[in-house]
């Protein structure tokens, strides 16, 4: 069984003080645990976070990054900086990024690409909005996101990568998917990743994501594809963040 990963997402929130007040309450608050735990502050954050992370059980990663290394990208953050700031993970098509600022299923993939690249773990968000869940066509969606993937760096490069389930309906929206609801989906991308790779289906990470709370973290992380979560609001609040840290135990 993969080791759990409970990841929080800052999105674009709070300021220089508060995030280094934020990183110190977690540090403080966290006991020992056999889930990994990791922050994703804003870019400017980063190297102060990375600071006060160094040399401790939280690993820091970024929220995004350019499909390129270097060059005329003007406002673009590229992997190879991420790493030397010290960054483990990196999320890669985030919702957000997907329906805000147009990413598609194959510049997600190659910004999956660039993220190994510089040594960095993506952590490759998937999930279906809630007219295409209406629809009934959850699992295609979610499947032509993962192929995507798949075709451009081919199975072995999920190895060392984590896949967040976000269902879009449930981001930021207080609407939970129920445990039952996010299994089924987890155990199809599972199974999915079966049909190219017994070894890589098996110990990849599977987080859930979308209104994630202390009070609902348990029951998700009860279920058998669930393997930690990748936390939004409730990660810019300590005591939340680290109650659904304890929930994946
Ligand atoms: C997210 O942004 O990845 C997320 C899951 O947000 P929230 O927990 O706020 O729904």
């Amino acid at each position: 069984m993969p080791r759990a990963l409970v990841a929080g997402n800052w999105k674009m929130n709070g300021t220089r003080a508060g995030a280094r007040a934020l990183v110190q309450e977690i540090l403080q608050g966290l006991e020992e645990t056999s889930a990994e735990v990791a922050v994703c502050p804003p870019f400017v954050f980063l190297a102060d976070v990375e600071r006060l992370v160094q040399g401790t059980a939280v690993a820091l990663g970024a929220q995004n990054l350019s499909e390129h290394e270097s060059g005329a990208h003007t406002g673009e953050v590229a992997g190879p900086m991420l790493r030397e700031l010290g960054c483990a993970y990196v999320i890669v098509g985030h919702s957000e990024r997907r329906t805000l600022y147009g990413e598609t299923d194959e510049w997600v993939a190659r910004k999956f690409a660039a993220a190994r690249r510089a040594g960095l773990s993506p952590i490759l968000c998937v999930g279906e909005q809630l007219e295409e869940r209406e629809r009934g066509i959850t699992e295609e969606v979610v499947g032509r996101q993962l192929d995507a993937v798949i075709e451009l760096e081919g199975i072995a490069a999920l190895a060392d990568a984590v896949i967040a389930y976000e269902p879009v309906w449930a981001i930021g929206t207080g609407k939970t998917a129920t445990p039952e609801q996010a299994q089924e989906v987890h155990a199809f991308i599972r199974e999915g990743l079966r049909g190219h790779d017994a070894t890589v289906a098996s110990n990849i990470r599977i987080l859930y994501g979308g209104s994630v709370k202390g009070e609902n973290a348990g029951e998700l992380f009860a279920q058998r594809d669930i393997d930690g979560g990748l936390i939004g609001g409730a990660s810019l609040k300590s005591d939340e963040f680290l109650s659904i840290v304890r929930a994946a135990q």
